[in-house]
């Protein structure tokens, strides 16, 4: 099978898809890999490496999307390249159906294949996929909610972890998977006060054995929610439901109830965020404020920190696309389970019964 890696062109996105390693393995393997000249430069990765891989090198986006069956890549396909989709070549990628219609609907009409990598899921219900960017988004999210918190960027000028004498923030943290326990341990360790609210009972008792001290672990029900929000300095939003649209946690309304110059990190602003005020930002202008809450809503968090997040994310992805270019798309879906809940549209058709349910589509 011949596999194509795109360079990445979402604004300030710097990951790459693959790495020489994985050009290896794969060209070992049989397979074709057709690389985009610049590809991994963001990365810290030269051509030359993917040449000495194994790889072809090709001038443009254009020519990797005309050449390669599988296509392997970061983020969700961009209008220029959504143009040069052909009816049966499969996407391996990131996407976030639920939180974009156009793109869904560009996707259908183009008859291609998106295999998500956001929800190809185990039998236990574990995200392998998202778990790497999740852990980085996760540990970010503390990093630029305490530079944000700052006076001169608009925050409330509050140190996280306070100093002798003085309290530290609160930093309030909804939804405590991967993101959540993550961006928990950063802010624990920079001696910040932390609450992470759930609603999975046994996902809170793993939490209570496993945080610090200063790390409370809340059932999340509107009033706690309420009550939190009330004395946060710092909030994280990490919920999800795979596939789904993100529930909306924070009303227009709660807002005016939190201290002026609190900051919301909406982490699952890829999902479409949990506060109902939250709308996309990039990292070239990740904030803006509504009623004089800071609001951070980058969707690519990782893609700042590529030198980290493409080997995160390569780790993960690799056994998944040798295994869809040795059996393709079908046969992969038949024979194991977490790529078949992956394929989200089939050839004009949505094949995941959330982002159906978020478009009131047929499924
Ligand atoms: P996860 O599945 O590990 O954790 C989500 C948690 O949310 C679960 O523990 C679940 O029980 C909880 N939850 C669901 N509904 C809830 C509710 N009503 N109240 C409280 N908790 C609730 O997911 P994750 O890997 O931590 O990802 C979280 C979000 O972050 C996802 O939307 C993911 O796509 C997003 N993400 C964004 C970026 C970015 O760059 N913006 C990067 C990585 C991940």
């Amino acid at each position: 099978m011949i596999i194509g890696v795109p360079k990445e062109i979402k604004p300030d996105e710097y990951r790459v898809g693959m790495l020489p390693v994985g050009v290896e393995d794969l060209v070992r393997a049989g397979h074709k890999v057709v690389m985009e000249a610049g590809a991994g430069f963001s990365s810290g990765i030269s051509d030359h490496e993917y040449l000495r891989a194994g790889a072809e090198i090709v001038p443009s986006g254009r020519d990797v999307y005309e050449t390669a069956d599988l296509i392997v890549k970061v983020k969700e396909p961009q209008p220029s390249e959504i143009a040069y989709l052909r009816p049966g070549q499969v996407i391996f990628s990131f996407f976030h159906f639920a939180a974009d219609r156009n793109l869904t609907e560009q996707f259908l009409a183009s008859d291609a294949v998106a295999v998500a990598y956001e929800t190809l899921q185990d039998d236990r219900g574990r995200l392998p996929l998202l778990t790497p960017m999740s852990e980085v988004a996760g540990r970010m999210s503390i990093q630029e909610g305490a530079k944000y918190l700052e006076r001169p960027q608009m925050g409330r000028g509050v140190l996280l972890g306070g100093v002798t004498g003085v309290a530290p923030a609160h930093v309030v943290i909804l939804g405590g998977g991967v993101v959540g326990s993550n961006a928990a341990k950063m802010a624990a360790g920079l001696g910040a006060s932390v609450a992470v609210l759930d609603i999975d009972l046994d996902r809170l008792r793993y939490l209570s054995d496993v945080l610090p001290p200063n790390c409370a672990v809340l059932y999340s029900d509107r009033y706690t929610i309420r009550e939190q929000l009330r004395q946060a300095d710092l909030v994280i939003g990490a919920v999800l439901v795979p596939g789904a649209r993100a529930p909306r946690l924070i009303q227009e309304e709660d807002l005016q109830r939190m201290p002026p110059g609190c900051v919301i990190v909406d982490v699952a602003i890829d999902q479409g965020g949990c506060c109902a005020t939250s709308r996309p930002t990039t990292h070239a202008q990740p904030i803006y404020l509504v009623n004089d809450i800071v609001h951070y809503c980058v969707t690519n968090i990782p893609g700042a920190v590529p030198r980290t997040s493409t080997p995160a994310l390569c780790h993960a992805t690799l056994p998944w696309v040798k295994r869809l270019a040795d059996l393709g798309v079908e046969r992969g879906a038949q024979e194991f389970r977490e790529l078949a809940r992956a394929v989200n549209i089939y050839r004009g058709e949505i094949t995941h019964p959330n982002v159906a349910q978020a478009f009131d589509l047929p499924y």
